[in-house]
């Protein structure tokens, strides 16, 4: 049997069950691992989902698409494949697409990160015979920290802003990390503002069972108050008219690029913390080894090192070229950066874990 997953013009497609994964050009019935722009995109004819998965698809896309959703687990059979979504741990509702056919067993992972954290189903490792990783942060520079530290940083760094007058401002992508943020803010220590593009998304996330604190629109709250408030923005509103009623505010920036110095500089911001929904490089070497795949098929990110060092343990690998990671804006790296890391990090891929710390100064 050929291979059960190729790339087609129009995304990723399993041949015998004729539907595509994430695919980026309209097709007729597509499987879909969750809801960021270049992960799901308008004008397919059919869109399956985890449940968890089909409001949020449905606030981003249009209430009016065709989709079904299953629960994590339950399988259904399309054209002889039986199909199966298991949690990714990435954003709500995300998932890794288990495919079966004649025996064999493939899993596209879509986005995952290995973290738990409190606004996703936990990443599950599928045992499979070939897993299609994607490798946003696969190169060993990346090594998150406990996502406590990271919030605890947050806090510390609001409360502070907030005891010297001055409103915290946070730019961090609107659908998932800014609720993740949100699920781990301290409301003790101010009012929590969130712009016009991250509210529905929380809504979204309250009706899908995620204890979010309460939230204020900036027309909700007196100006006077905003000097203790946290403001949750996309990272589109730094600079605009909109700022310019927070007054003399600190601003951050939340996202796993922040480990780069460079990225920090380019975006000119008071504070970077480094918080990503994507697994680091330990995080991808223990997934990948957790399905126990002999197989691993490298998307998205870092493809060339991820391959190279895969095959240096013994691994059949191999990228596939996909037009994903464009437009998560806060997670796809600044022009510039990852060619730079990975011409830094190229040679390192048998370093021992430790050895780019002067690399990356976080
Ligand atoms: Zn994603
Ligand atoms: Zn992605």
């Amino acid at each position: 049997m050929g291979d059960m997953v190729v790339v087609r013009k129009e995304g990723l497609y399993c041949v015998p069950g004729q539907f595509y994964i994430d695919p980026w050009r309209p097709v007729d019935r597509a499987v879909i691992t969750h809801a960021h722009g270049d992960h799901a995109r308008v004008g397919h004819g059919h869109y399956l989902s985890t449940s968890s998965g089909v409001n949020v698809l449905k606030s981003r896309l249009g209430s009016d698409i065709n989709i079904d959703g299953i629960e994590y687990g339950e399988t259904v059979t399309h054209n002889g494949v039986a199909i199966s979504l298991h949690p990714a741990g990435h954003v709500l509702g995300s998932a890794q697409v288990r495919m079966e056919c004649g025996g064999e067993v493939w899993v596209a992972s879509g986005d995952y990160k290995v973290e738990p954290d409190k606004t996703c189903a936990p990443f599950e490792p599928v045992v499979c015979d070939t897993f299609i990783t994607e490798s946003t942060f696969g190169l060993p520079i990346y090594r998150w920290e406990p996502e406590q530290q990271t919030i605890d940083e947050i806090n510390a760094w609001w409360r502070k802003n907030a005891d010297e007058g001055r409103c915290s401002v946070v730019f961090a992508y609107a659908f998932g990390k800014a609720q993740r943020i949100l699920s781990r803010l301290d409301p003790s220590i101010g009012p929590i503002v969130c712009h016009g593009a991250v509210e529905p998304l929380n809504s979204v996330y309250r009706a899908g069972g995620v204890a979010l604190p309460d939230t204020v629109m900036v027309s909700e709250i007196e100006k006077v108050a905003l000097r203790r408030a946290i403001v949750i923005a996309p990272p589109s509103a730094g600079g605009s008219p909109w700022m310019k009623r927070f007054g003399d505010y600190s601003d951050s920036f939340a996202s796993g690029w922040m480990l780069l110095r460079g990225a920090r500089r380019r975006r000119g911001v008071d504070r970077g913390f480094v918080l990503s929904d994507h697994a680091d490089w330990p995080g991808l070497m223990s997934a990948i080894k957790a399905t126990e795949a002999e197989r691993v098929i490298v998307t998205h990110g870092s493809i060339p090192t991820m391959v190279r060092w895969l095959c240096q343990n013994g691994l059949d690998a191999k990228g596939f070229d996909t037009e994903y990671g464009d437009e998560e804006e806060d997670e796809s790296a600044p022009p510039g950066v990852e060619a730079a890391a990975e011409a830094k990090a190229g040679g390192e891929a048998e370093a021992p874990a430790g050895a780019e710390a002067g690399e990356a100064d976080a």
